[in-house]
């Protein structure tokens, strides 16, 4: 209690202005300031970095390496995340890293569509399954490319050459997913931004050829702008690492120092430092949190009478060595009353902001809402739910 006294008393490092009962409520992106808590704790003492003014002024980090800029201190912390959680096989497969995911699934749609495709005039397909991630259209259509462009729903998709996304568990509605396509001339990129514990119960390792992961999502870390991306092939890894050379000249030595040294924390918080509760466990916090979200949201739900919500999917989870419940990073709320079509504009009526359900090309009575802002900001939120009758 008396240390989330003091956190209050802290500016956020949003810098967003502190939310008051009548504040309108933005949960249109899904910015994860709830981990903020964690690293105000114990935790961030050992997360802490100093950059002295002569480090990290090379473009170069590892001229050996297909990644040339991938700092071997990242590489090696996002390997041992990688043993410890369980979530993905690492072992035999190219580490990149990006300015975000964001840079690296441009990466992987530039690597996996072919240049002669688009000298004939027909643009590799993009697809993915709708409910989509409202970014995979916008980002692929952005630049108006001659080699891929967006293709929708990838249930409908008629052709055999494609780039399926598959994001699991999905951006927006928690599902767990599975490639729809399986032509033989097809390719799938595997987006696992939220393929860690504290949202979804870890059922193997994956091992997929294209797998996207990112510090956002992990550990909170968004404004660092880190992601990585295992990938199998060699010659897809060089291409992607092109695409990287080109657009950015490489990825801040600066964000993977820090990067390494925060998956280093919470790596180090399971293997050697004594747990204190879940101070130093980021996995356990963060579960807990969501745990508690739900069950507010799931409360509030059923005393307003008016939304559904996906149900809860249990599953054995190989990480926590328990059957646990998935707790998606975002609500895929429904309005259930016939007359409002339109939730995000209902919602907006209560102050409350949500991305609606057309820019993840399913309808306007469902809306994404993000469980990952602050515990004043979700607080006020979940009261306001309840008492929308
Ligand atoms: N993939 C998914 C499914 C996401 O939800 C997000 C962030 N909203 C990203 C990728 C991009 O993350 P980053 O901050 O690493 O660019």
């Amino acid at each position: 209690r008396e240390e989330e006294g003091e956190e209050l008393a802290v500016a956020p490092s949003s810098g967003k202005p502190p939310v008051t009962p009548d504040s309108v409520i933005n949960l249109d992106h899904g910015d994860p300031t709830m981990y903020e808590q964690f690293w105000r704790g114990d935790a961030g003492e050992r997360a802490t970095i100093v950059i002295p003014g002569w480090q990290t002024m090379s473009y170069f980090s590892d001229v050996g390496n297909i990644c040339w800029f991938l700092e071997a201190g990242f590489e090696r912390e996002v390997r041992r995340l990688h043993r410890l959680v369980g979530n993905a096989v690492a072992e035999g497969y190219h580490v990149l890293v990006g300015t975000g995911s964001t840079q690296l699934f441009q990466a992987a749609l530039y690597a996996l569509s072919p240049p002669g495709a688009a000298a004939a005039g027909a643009p590799m397909s993009v697809v993915s399954p709708v409910p989509y991630y409202s970014s995979y259209p916008a980002v692929t259509d952005f630049l108006k490319s001659g080699l891929y462009r967006w293709a929708g729903d990838a249930r409908t998709f008629d052709g055999e050459t494609y780039i399926e996304l598959v994001c699991s568990p999905n951006n927006p509605d928690g599902g767990v997913r599975e490639a729809v396509l399986k032509s033989g001339t097809g390719v799938a990129v595997h987006d696992l931004a939220y393929y860690w514990p504290q949202y979804t119960p870890i059922t193997e390792a994956a091992a997929h050829d294209v797998m996207l992961f990112t510090a956002s999502k992990c550990t909170g870390h968004a404004g660092t702008r880190l992601g990585w991306a295992l990938v199998k092939d060699r010659v897809v890894a060089q291409r992607m690492n092109k695409f990287i050379e080109l657009n950015t000249i490489g990825v801040s030595k600066d964000s993977q120092l820090r990067a390494a040294k925060i998956l280093k924390a919470i790596s180090d918080g399971y293997d050697h430092a004594p747990a204190v509760g879940d101070r130093t466990r980021l996995f356990h916090f963060a579960r807990r949190k969501m745990m508690a979200r739900w069950g507010a949201l799931r409360a509030a739900v059923a005393s307003s009478g008016i939304f559904s919500l996906p149900d809860e999917l249990p599953g054995y989870c190989t990480f926590a060595k328990e059957t646990v419940a998935a707790y998606p990073p975002f609500a895929w709320l429904r309005c259930e009353k016939e007359e409002v079509y339109d939730l995000e504009g209902y919602l907006r009526e209560c102050k409350i902001v949500s991305r609606g359900g057309a820019k993840f090309g399913a309808d306007g009575r469902v809306v994404r809402i993000s469980m990952l802002d602050t515990d004043e900001a979700f607080a006020i939120f979940v009261d306001r739910i309840a008492a929308m009758k």
